[in-house]
C-alpha cells in the first residue's frame, strides 16, 4: 500500500551521499528476532535504506499483523 506516499517526501528522495534516484526494492526488517522482506527506498549505489517515519510506523504495524496472524 502507497497510503502514505503522497502525504510526505517518500515519492522522490536522493542519497545524499551518491546524489543518485533512490529505488524501490525488498529489504530485510529485523523486528522481534526476525527478518520480514519489506518494500523500502534505498540507493542502488551504497545501498543505504531511507524511511519516514510515517512510513515506519505503517511497516512496522504491517510486521506485527503478521505476526498476530502465526
Ligand atoms: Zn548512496
Amino acid at each position: 500500500m502507497t497510503l502514505y506516499a503522497s502525504l510526505d517526501e517518500a515519492s522522490q528522495w536522493i542519497c545524499m551521499g551518491c546524489n543518485a534516484d533512490l529505488v524501490v526494492g525488498k529489504v530485510e526488517v529485523h523486528y522481534m528476532g526476525s527478518g520480514y522482506p519489506v518494500d523500502l527506498s534505498r540507493c542502488p549505489n551504497c545501498g543505504q535504506v531511507f524511511i519516514s517515519e510515517n512510513l515506519a510506523t505503517v511497516k512496522m504495524a504491517e510486521i506485527e499483523k503478521l505476526l498476530e496472524d502465526k
